[in-house]
């Protein structure tokens, strides 16, 4: 056992304060990670919020997760000490559908060990990356690039991977015409994964108030969806529309802009249910999908992918004491992109 320094959420909607805790003992194949960056999701606002499901507390959210390797168990071959590594939104699954569906194991969710908020192989709850260490099995440890700075690279974990999967499982790529909606954490990784496997981005925000940096991530073109007459421009235009907004909004408004067989993938999960209107799918032979996070085969495949392409996350980078004023940004759409947590200030 060894002891964590770090911040939790001692019950639902309580601020986040410091906190100590015990980390498990390594087992043979577990990884020691001194965590150097944490990436600050909307999962962890929703889940310490109980917005989803009553959740398990004291909280320590966190899962995107950059550090360097402590040590290793004597049955670890892929990580030595020092390496710089990153562990993304789960930290175990059940071993046979490991084998079994390699590629899909995120669906798995009963088996899932979720990085915080879940329960650990040893039966105990999980603490994710607001903390100074973590104890991790190896097939669930990613490789990080060496040319990526590692504070921006952190977001990769679950904001990048949460947008690369349905890009790539929708085939985004020269000759289709993709919309992001939402250019917060998870929209401003699809609009820079997007532009880089070829396809044509259009982003849809709120309002014109982050254009410029859309343009300047890679977009094509630029909406506000306060203006009516997006909806009537857009009619018919997309392949693929990705929903990363993390409220409900009309949903039936964004089907309308797919052409004939587009789909709509929903990756913002909110709290309530949104009506859907048969006559916006029946109309047009029209897909509504949903798809979450992506497996540790396909997450180490975009971390490479984002190492070939010099891909990371805009960050904001913060101290941990300025956490709950920066969860409070987040929920205002007021952060440009993503605020990473350096763990140096835990210390
Ligand atoms: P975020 O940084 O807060 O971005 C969400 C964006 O949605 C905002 O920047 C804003 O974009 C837009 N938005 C927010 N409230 C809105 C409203 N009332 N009406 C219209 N647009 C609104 O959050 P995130 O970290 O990217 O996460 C987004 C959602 O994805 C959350 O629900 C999160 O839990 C979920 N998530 C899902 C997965 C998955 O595996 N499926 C993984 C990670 C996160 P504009 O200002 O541009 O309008
Ligand atoms: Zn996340």
């Amino acid at each position: 056992m060894s002891l964590a320094k770090a911040y939790a959420a001692k019950a639902a909607n309580e601020p986040l304060q410091p906190f100590t805790f015990e980390r498990r003992a390594p087992n043979d194949d577990d990884v020691v990670i001194d965590i150097l960056y944490s990436g600050v999701c909307h999962s962890d606002i929703h889940q310490a919020h109980n917005d989803w499901f009553p959740g398990i507390f004291p909280m320590v959210p966190g899962h995107e997760i950059v550090g360097r390797v402590r040590e290793v168990g004597a049955k670890v071959s892929r990580f030595k000490e020092g390496d710089t590594v990153g562990v993304g939104c789960f930290v175990d699954s059940c071993l046979k559908c490991q084998q079994r569906d390699v590629d899909r194991e995120q669906y798995m969710m009963e088996q899932l060990a979720l990085t915080y908020n879940g329960t650990d192989r040893d039966g105990m709850p999980t603490y994710g990356g607001y903390s100074d260490h973590i104890v991790v099995r190896e097939g669930y440890v990613l490789s990080v690039p060496d040319n990526l700075p590692l504070d921006a690279a952190a977001p990769l974990l679950c904001a990048g991977i949460t947008l690369y999967s349905p890009l790539k499982h929708w085939k985004a790529g020269p000759g289709t015409s993709v919309a992001i909606v939402g250019l917060g954490g998870l929209g401003h990784m699809g609009v820079k994964l997007a532009r880089a496997l070829g396809a044509e981005v259009t982003v849809i925000s709120q309002s014109l108030a982050k254009k410029d940096d859309a343009l300047a991530l890679g977009a094509h073109h630029y909406y506000a969806s306060s203006d009516p007459e997006t909806f009537v421009t857009l009619a018919g235009r997309f392949d693929l529309v990705i929903n990363t907004v993390s409220a409900a909004i009309d949903w039936n408004a964004y089907i309308n802009l797919l052409k004939i067989d587009g789909t709509m993938v929903l990756v913002g999960i909110p709290d309530n249910p949104v009506p859907v209107n048969a006559f916006a799918l029946v109309g047009g032979r029209r897909s509504l999908a949903g798809s979450a996070i992506g497996s540790i085969k396909e997450t180490q495949e975009m971390l490479d992918f984002c190492g070939e392409h010099n891909i990371v996350s805009d960050i904001e980078l913060i101290s941990i004491d300025q956490i709950n004023e920066a969860w409070e940004r987040v929920v205002k759409s007021d952060v440009r992109y993503r605020f990473v947590i350096d763990i140096a200030s835990l210390k």
